[in-house]
């Protein structure tokens, strides 16, 4: 049998400086910098990734799998993520090196649609959904100005914009919370459905004093409410409140996620595809999750290239209950400024009437624009 071997893995670190800084209940953005991998096989064929954590780390990281990969079969997707698990399991069962993993694992699926000529979503399967349903991520914390009619302005231009589901930064602390987000759930109304997050800011205590004053709301998830290290946390919130608890974005390969289903800490869990272990993992994180009765809605954030990966295997997940018409899965849409997003990969993700179509190009289905690449591309000194 032939074989598609690797010849080539290179990470490339992009980097943008923000117009206007943001932040959120854990630090403030200023520049956004993301690693991407470029793994190219003996015939020529390239597959494109990308890690979600710090970019110089998950470059460390993808130079560290680089030997191991080298020389694989890029058809043989479990055998070179097999690999590098076992050779950064005894130091990495979590973080940024998973990452770095991850980045190389949506690459060789890139290659193997490219090379099989079908999109990423038929090799995982097939797609259970045509339409992914987006929602916009946005409404961070900013300085100048009233911020709370900041939020309800940028929160309107999304409903204007088609959005059917909107997620708001919380963790300003309970009282300031709690105003903001009543005050923009009456001004999107019913018909747009709207999600809180955290970033883990709250104890359990803070955490339950939130979801009581936000009784009788309408919320479709409180998402990563209290530390990702508290599972137990997480399972009392859940019994005290009837707004759906969400969490895993700081959550690692399927064991990581077999504490959280196993803790009833969850009722959607959020791996991160870029980091959580690649399509690879995901697929069988959200088979585990399934099991549990758990709803699978992917964390994504970055460039085009995750979004991708992220629109393929959410219209693989299984429709968990199964019905005739079930509700289009959730995808995560971050529309904070980011012009790497908007510029590195085309086509660009555009919904249309509230949802997105998934591509069906061979791969991810998107090219790389090399102006752009070379434009924002930094070298280590830089970042
Ligand atoms: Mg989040």
């Amino acid at each position: 049998m032939k074989k598609m071997r690797i010849k080539k893995i290179e990470p490339v670190v992009v980097s943008q400086q923000l117009k206007e800084p943001f932040y959120f209940s854990q630090w403030e953005y200023r520049l956004r910098t993301i690693c991407l991998v470029k793994v190219t096989a003996e015939d020529g064929t390239y597959g494109w990734g990308e890690g979600y954590g710090p970019a110089n780390l998950v470059r460390a990281g993808i130079e560290f799998f680089a030997p191991f990969v080298l020389g694989a079969d890029a058809l043989e997707h479990e055998i070179i993520w097999q690999q590098m698990y076992l050779r950064s399991l005894d130091f990495g069962r979590r973080g940024v090196l998973l990452a770095a993993l991850s980045a190389i694992d949506i690459a060789v699926w890139d290659i193997q649609g490219k090379h099989f000529g079908l999109p990423v979503s038929t090799l995982l399967g097939g797609r259970k959904n045509e339409f992914v349903k987006p929602y916009a991520t946005g409404l961070y914390f900013s300085n100048g100005g009233d911020l709370k009619e900041k939020l309800i302005r940028e929160a309107m231009a999304y409903k204007k914009q088609g959005f059917l589901g909107i997620k708001m930064k919380v963790g300003l602390g309970v009282a300031k919370d709690a105003e903001y987000v009543i005050a923009i759930k009456n001004a999107i109304g019913r018909e747009v459905e709207l999600m809180i997050d955290s970033n883990h800011a709250y104890s359990l205590r803070e955490a339950i004093q939130l979801c009581d004053r936000l009784k009788g709301v309408d919320l479709s998830w409180f998402e990563e409410p209290v530390s990702p290290e508290h599972y137990s946390d997480y399972r009392k919130l859940r019994a005290r409140t009837d707004i759906p608890i969400s969490g895993g974005e700081c959550e690692y390969l399927r064991y990581g996620f077999l504490q959280l289903f196993q803790n009833r800490s969850v009722d959607i869990a959020q791996p991160d595809i870029c980091a959580a272990g690649g399509i690879t993992e995901v697929k069988k994180i959200a088979a585990l999750a399934h099991t549990f009765g758990v709803e699978v809605i992917p964390h994504s954030w970055g460039t085009g290239i995750a979004l991708h990966a992220a629109m393929h295997l959410i219209s693989n997940l299984d429709i968990v209950p199964g019905r005739m018409y079930p509700p289009a899965p959730w995808m995560e849409l971050d529309r904070t400024e980011n012009a790497l997003r908007d510029s590195l990969t085309e086509p660009l993700i555009a919904p249309e009437n509230g949802m997105l179509r998934v591509p069906d190009k061979p791969g991810l289905g998107i090219e790389v624009n090399e102006e752009a690449l070379a434009k924002y591309r930094v070298d280590s000194q830089q970042i």
